[in-house]
């Protein structure tokens, strides 16, 4: 690709678009950025890229550019805006950050092992990072988390491979990716509003088995990764591998008698096993997290690794916050915050880990349905509290099929709704029990984010323990 004099359009201001903006620039490419917003802060980054000699077009981000050649899009912008429309018109090719980032990797690069999935993505990116450290890999953790796939193709260092994280925002927009080996985790409802339908989400994720060359990691107990599996355009020789929560067949990563088992990667598979690790070598040990560490597994034993690197590795593992992470006990009573959970796919995993719930619940639902979670968890429910814009949804579903547990629903979504939420939480559990905010919606109506949510979360459970508990 010769980048010299060429026009490209960069979509969006913001966490992808400044860096991409920065590099097009200095590989020599006439770069003009279009923004829909034009606040204090678009117009601060603005200012920055124009001083290197970079168009910025505040408060339009829907006319294309004359002359342009190629977008390079924000993950998230969603494909139905007008500008891809005109681009469409006009057969300009579009880019999302990680395809950016696939094209400008040199000739030496570093392999792909790539992760998507409704729920786990970080998790399972995080333990497979841990796991190619301990078996002395140069790596790096990845994608649609912290650090920046475009710095780490560029760097002068050299990777020995990477574990990358893919939302399904940037599967779509990275038609050329083609991974060493990837794995999706599973697959239910969510942003359903972006992607137009269950269909199109699918197949956004299903883009990431594309060109595999060693494997296609799927999960046994949900078919319509498989599904995906099969749809798609492997290299000769690329195999389908599963991971299951039970007794692997041949093929597959398994579970037999509390120990991880790889009956996939190892020499006669039809009578060999080879074991992994233990299951409480993996932080937490809760069904979903297990589910994680094989796919995990599978990606580092598809790429070489050794068993002994897998059990160090999970072993190294430290979960990020707002996962399943235990606050205080506070006269009996647990206090969980599992704000990462923002769809109901997650929420039920997670309201699976505990007995006797008090559930924080609400936000923003972006487009989901809460029946069938209600309906299968409404036997641990103590009680739940409700906040957030979408509460009625989930008010409504509770009526409907669990019409005994008590409800206080919040008529708020101010950021002191949340200390109110656990005071309430408190005064319905029972000693033993566990208060778990896993609110099964985005954040946004009353958050700058998820993390903001779980401290705010937190800083109450915390109140409420310097307090002395529920009676003062
Ligand atoms: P992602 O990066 O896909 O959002 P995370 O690892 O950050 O995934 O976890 C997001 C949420 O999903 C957390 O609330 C966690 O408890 C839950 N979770 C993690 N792994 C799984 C899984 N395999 N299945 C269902 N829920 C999961």
């Amino acid at each position: 690709m010769i980048w010299t004099g060429k026009r490209v359009t960069v979509a969006g201001l913001g966490v992808s678009g400044v860096p991409a903006a920065r590099v097009l620039r200095d590989l020599g490419a006439e770069v003009t950025v279009v923004n829909d917003g034009d606040d204090e802060r678009a117009r601060l980054q603005a200012a920055e890229l124009e001083a290197r000699g970079i168009t910025v077009r505040l408060g339009d981000g829907a006319t294309l550019p004359k002359g342009t050649e190629l977008i390079v899009t924000t993950p998230g912008w969603k494909p139905d805006k007008p500008l891809f429309a005109a681009a469409a018109e006009a057969g300009v090719p579009v880019w999302g950050d990680v395809e950016l980032a696939w094209q400008l990797r040199g000739p030496e690069a570093a392999p792909w092992l790539a992760v998507t999935g409704t729920n786990g993505k970080t998790t399972t990116v995080q333990m497979l990072a841990t796991i190619l450290e301990a078996a002395g890999l140069r790596t790096a953790a990845v994608g649609n988390i912290g650090v920046s796939l475009l710095d780490v193709v560029l760097s002068e260092q050299p990777y020995d491979v990477l574990a990358v994280e893919l939302s399904s925002y940037q599967l779509h927009w990275a038609p050329s990716v083609r991974a060493h080996s990837a794995a999706v985790l599973n697959l239910a409802p969510d942003h359903l509003d972006w992607h137009g339908s269950m269909q199109a989400y699918a197949a956004d994720k299903g883009r990431i088995y594309h060109g595999n060359q060693v494997a296609c990691v799927y999960n046994v107990a949900d078919p319509a990764t498989e599904e995906l599996v099969r749809a798609a355009d492997v290299e000769e020789g690329c195999r389908a591998i599963g991971f299951t929560l039970g007794t692997p067949g041949p093929s597959q990563l398994g579970v037999v008698e509390g120990i991880l088992v790889d009956r996939a990667f190892v020499h006669n598979r039809y009578q060999n096993a080879q074991e992994l690790a233990e299951v409480s070598d993996v932080n937490p040990p809760a069904p979903h997290n297990i589910a994680n560490a094989l796919a995990a597994a599978a990606l580092a034993r598809a790429f070489g690794v050794e068993p002994k690197a897998v059990r160090d590795g999970l072993r190294a593992f430290r979960p990020d916050a707002h996962r399943i992470a235990h606050v205080a006990d506070v006269d009996g009573i647990s206090y969980v915050d599992d704000s990462k959970a923002t769809n109901t796919h997650a929420t039920e995993a997670s309201l699976a880990s505990y007995e006797h719930i008090v559930w924080i619940a609400g936000g923003l639902a972006k487009g989901a349905t809460f029946d069938d979670l209600v309906q299968k968890s409404a036997e641990r429910l103590r009680g739940a509290v409700l906040i957030g814009a979408d509460r009625a949804l989930i008010r409504e579903a509770l009526a409907r099929h669990a019409p005994d547990v008590p409800v206080v629903d919040l008529d708020r979504t101010d950021t002191e709704a949340m200390a109110a939420a656990v005071r309430e939480a408190t005064r319905l559990a029972q000693p033993g029990d566990t208060v778990l905010l896993a609110p099964a919606c985005a954040s946004m109506d009353m958050f700058v984010n998820y993390g903001k949510r779980g401290d705010a979360f937190a800083e109450a459970v915390r109140d409420l323990e310097a307090a002395g508990g529920q009676e003062q």
